[in-house]
């Protein structure tokens, strides 16, 4: 008996599917793509919880006429391409027939189009889980509508696995992002649950970067170009002060399509070799054009991957052109990396003279005493504004009773702390022992109702682009909740007016800058939950116990908190915190 079966269209579609559609941005770019290739002029991407339950895009493009709907969530149906050789003439991006099957094949698509001018008449097409339900004439002003509701409805499993309405709109922020600024001579409106994220007019592709990232970026973008045979290179770098930790903010355009990749991403990195520190990313908009016949860009489903013929030479061409740039605007290596004072130094503080105020906890300090006798703002750097109760105190209050029956331990190199317990020798790493901590101080506080809050003595400004600022809304209420304040927290810009205590007011730009890097719950695996994730970061960056080295008993105390803690082995981060000499290795020492 024969057990090969060849595989029915659905199912077929459905693996396609797997390909071409990961996530709710797959539909996006997918969709937008279409729009652009159809000649649309403006183009509106509406979406409902994160791509989940709907994801439309209205365009005034070419339209679809009446045959042609009923064709075009067929596989392997495609108007741009009728035979292999014009593969090597495209100018479109999408070419494979495959999207629009294969998102019609794992969602509820409805797409209603007029391709007449002078017409008010179109038609409607109703797909379900591949299978036509509906097919009408409806009235439809030239362009297209597309409607794909409840993707992954008919596949559980793969809805299961997209990620919380948070993470998923990232992804969608980052692909319109791509789709944005590679078309900057179309008009793009997106609206997210009724929320207006972006409304960009066609415009030059610096104002598209300037819309797209907000307005401080101006001030950051240097200008590249460069017109050689082999590739024609235009666009903008961050001024190297504005690198950052996190790898946003990297784009290659070439010939108009957005890709990634790793071999120019190193020119780049290479162009800007002194001027920024090894784990920092320059950010950077660079359009290349090459000649079509050059570049193969079939080798990856999602297209965002290609091969050059002439790649060598675009690196050297791109580096060269790039430190070109930043030499011309009298950018030379003079950062001193040891100081480190351009890349740390808080925005807002940036021109100023004034001392950055600094934490200094004061360990006599009982909030209730002060509750009704605010302390002086002059005098302090901060005041206390809310207790409930003193729990989260406890850490640091406790150390100012002592203990009866002292322990032997001293620092070692500022870092290490050694002690001893009744099987031998134990050293402690001693800033993994405070975030350890720190970290069940935060977990157990963001369980309070109320918690302490320290007014800053100048409200620090940062700034970030919408998707970063999307993710940090998501995590906005457990910082509330932990005695931050904002007075900002708006489409570029958060003003913070007030922390936790324990934080360090020099490395809260720092502290946002982790929770961007970190933020991505679902691919970094830091964290699972976002308390958890909010703990981690600000034990990183938290000043408890910063005059350790003072103070003898301040030791005894931690090594007694560390060992309260619920697990005193491994620090938030994963990293081993003590480790112990037994007697008995000692006496291997001296054998
Ligand atoms: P591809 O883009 O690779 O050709 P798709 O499955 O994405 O394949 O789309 C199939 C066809 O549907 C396209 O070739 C195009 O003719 C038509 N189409 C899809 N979306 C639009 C649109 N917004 N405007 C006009 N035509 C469209
Ligand atoms: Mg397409």
């Amino acid at each position: 008996m024969s057990i090969i079966k060849l595989l029915s269209e659905k199912v077929a579609n459905q693996i396609a599917a797997g390909e071409v559609v990961q996530r709710p941005s797959s539909v996006v770019k997918e969709i937008l793509e279409n729009s652009i290739d159809s000649g649309a002029q403006t183009i509106k991407l509406y979406i409902k919880d994160a791509g989940k339950t709907l994801i439309q895009v209205i365009d005034n493009g070419s339209g679809i006429d009446k045959d042609d709907l009923k064709l075009c969530c067929l596989r392997h149906a495609t108007s741009k391409i009728t035979n292999s050789e014009d593969l090597f003439k495209l100018k479109t991006m999408g070419f494979r027939g495959e999207a629009l099957s294969s998102i019609a094949s794992v969602s509820q698509i409805t797409i209603t189009s007029n391709c007449l001018e002078d017409s008010s008449l179109g038609n409607q097409i109703k797909i379900e889980g591949g299978k036509q339900t509906a097919f009408n004439e409806v009235v439809a002003i030239k362009g297209t509508s597309i409607s794909v509701k409840n993707l992954f409805y008919n596949i559980p499993a793969r809805r299961n696995f997209l990620k919380s309405d948070n993470v998923e709109l990232k992804h969608i922020i980052d692909e319109f992002h791509r789709i944005a600024l590679s078309n900057h001579k179309i008009n793009f409106v997106f609206t997210n649950n009724d929320n207006e994220l972006f409304n960009l007019n066609k415009s030059i592709f610096k104002e598209r970067i300037i819309r797209v990232f907000g307005r401080s970026s101006e001030q950051k973008l240097i200008p590249v170009e460069e017109n050689t045979e082999i590739a024609k290179i235009k666009g903008f770098v961050f001024k190297p002060e504005y690198s950052r930790k996190t790898r946003s903010s990297q784009f290659f355009f070439i010939n108009g399509r957005f890709i990634k990749n790793n071999y120019l991403h190193h020119a780049i990195k290479t162009a800007y070799k002194g001027l920024i520190l090894d784990d920092y990313h320059p950010s950077y908009f660079i359009k290349i054009d090459v000649p079509r016949e050059t570049i193969d860009v079939n080798i990856h489903p999602n297209k965002t991957e290609i091969k050059f013929d002439n790649d060598q030479s675009i690196y050297a061409i791109l580096i060269s052109s790039v430190k070109h740039s930043l030499g011309q605007f009298n950018i030379s290596p003079t950062i001193d990396f040891n100081s480190n004072v351009n890349l740390n130094t808080p925005y807002s503080f940036k021109d100023k003279s004034a001392n950055v105020p600094k934490v200094e906890y004061d360990q006599a300090f009982n909030p209730f005493n002060n509750l009704k006798n605010p302390v002086d703002v002059k005098s302090k750097d901060f005041v206390f504004e809310s207790y409930e109760s003193n729990d989260k105190l406890n850490v640091v209050d406790e150390m100012n009773l002592g203990l009866s029956d002292s322990l032997p331990a001293f620092q070692l190199d500022s870092r290490y702390v050694i002690t001893k317990n009744r099987a031998g020798l134990v050293i402690i790493n001693q800033k993994r022992a405070q975030q350890r901590i720190m970290y069940e101080v935060f977990l157990k506080e963001l369980s309070n109702k109320k918690n302490p809050s320290q007014t800053l003595l100048f409200p620090l400004k940062l700034e970030f682009d919408n998707s970063e600022i999307e993710y940090l809304k998501s995590i906005k209420s457990s910082l509330i909740h932990l005695g931050f304040k904002f007075n900002v927290f708006d489409n570029n810009l958060i003003e913070i007016s007030a922390v936790h205590p324990f934080l360090d007011h020099n490395l809260i730009n720092k502290l946002f800058q982790d929770f961007i890097e970190y933020g991505d719950i679902s691919e970094n695996k830091l964290s699972h939950t976002l308390n958890d994730l909010v703990a981690k970061v600000l034990s990183k960056h938290s000043s408890y116990n910063t005059n350790l080295n003072t103070n003898e008993k301040v030791i005894e105390m931690m090594i007694n908190n560390l060992f309260a803690c619920k697990d005193s082995r491994i620090s938030p981060f994963g990293k081993l915190i003590h480790k112990s000499i037994s007697l008995g290795e000692i006496s291997i020492f001296f054998k």
